[in-house]
Parts: structure tokens; sequence; C-alpha cells
């Protein structure tokens, strides 16, 4: 449902006195799209993947992380968008803060639609074909909407096309490094406050 502002679901779970993250200044299109993915060691492990859409980041988080296998298809639960600053955001976010728990950039780059349909439509449609630029993740992907439960909480897939970067096998958790200070989650806990 829109809401007068995009950002407020994001801003409404979080104590910014508190918590390292970003509270987004808010809008501002780019003309490169970008996406990130974050691996973040909350109370779960999860990865989450985000698209630059419309002045925020559209954001899923995927418990067994994206994979270029294009045989597996991984569940991508949606959640509250973004601020488009969050796509720098690799830290600690404090003991008893929402999703509390260390944060990695683990890949980022630009993204673009398969086609020339509006991506926003096609989110809400409910089926966005896509080719990812990054460092780990390239080629064509597909998130597609399975299930919306009766609170409104939205199941997606994400999975990669067969094309020349899809790679059988490929884990996430064999490339844990962070692509923006080349640390591990592991790292980034023990020294959070390091410059990266
Ligand atoms: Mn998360």
């Amino acid at each position: 449902m829109a809401s007068a502002d995009p950002l407020g679901r994001y801003r409404d779970k979080r104590d910014f006195a508190r918590t390292p993250e970003p509270a987004g200044a808010g809008g501002g299109e780019t003309a490169t799209r970008r996406f990130v993915v974050q691996r973040h060691r909350a109370r779960r492990l999860h990865y989450d993947f985000r698209l630059e859409v419309g002045g925020v980041l559209a954001s899923w988080a995927v418990p067994k992380g994206p994979t270029l296998d294009p045989k597996v298809r991984r569940a991508a639960y949606h959640v509250e968008d973004h601020p488009l600053d969050y796509a720098g955001f690799e830290g600690v976010i404090p003991g008893g803060q929402y999703g509390s728990g260390d944060v990695i950039v683990w890949d980022n780059g630009t993204w673009q639609p398969a086609s020339a349909a509006d991506p926003d439509a096609s989110l809400a449609a409910g089926e966005l074909h896509f080719d990812l630029f990054g460092a780990k993740l390239r080629g064509r992907f597909v998130l597609v909407r399975t299930r919306v439960d009766a609170r409104g909480k939205e199941e997606w897939l994400l999975l990669h096309k067969r094309d020349q970067f899809a790679v059988s096998g490929w884990d996430p958790e064999e490339h844990p490094r962070s692509v923006l200070s080349d640390r591990t989650n592991d790292e980034v806990q023990a020294d959070p406050d390091r410059a990266s």
C-alpha cells in the first residue's frame, strides 16, 4: 500500500539514537539503478537483497542467500523499503535494537530491468526479470511472488536463469567477504568502528 512516507515502516522500527544505521535523507533517484546484498547475522543469518526502485531500496530477506546456480530457487521474504544510503551500511546493530547483529556489504553494483516495463509496476504485479552487474552476482535473475499471507507478508522466490553467468553448485557462503572492506562478518563484529 502506498503511504505518504515510503520509509515510514523502516523508520518506525528503529531508534536512530541507538543504531548506527542511516535514518535516510529520503528521495533522490539516481541515473544508474543500484543493488546491494548485505550478509546480516541477526537472530538468524540471512542475506538482504535490495534493488533501487523509485528512490528507495526495495528489499527482500533471503535466508539461504542468492546463488548463481540455475537449478536452485531461494525463498525471499519481502520486507520494508530501505533508504538509498543503506546501501553503504556495514557495521553492528546493537543488542536490543531491531535486527541486532553484524552486517557486511556482501555484494553491490548496478541492475537493469529485462524489459521496458516499469519495474515498480512489475513488482506490484509480482514478477520482475532483471540483470545484475555485481562483483559476485551477474546475469539474469527473476523475483516472483508466490504467496501473500493473511497479514500481508509476501513470500517470493529468487532464482538465476540459465545464461553465461550461471554456475552449477555456486554457494554464497563460499564467498564470505565484504566487497567494500574485504572483511568477514566476524571481523566486522570484532572491530565495528574500523574505517573500511
Ligand atoms: Mn536483515
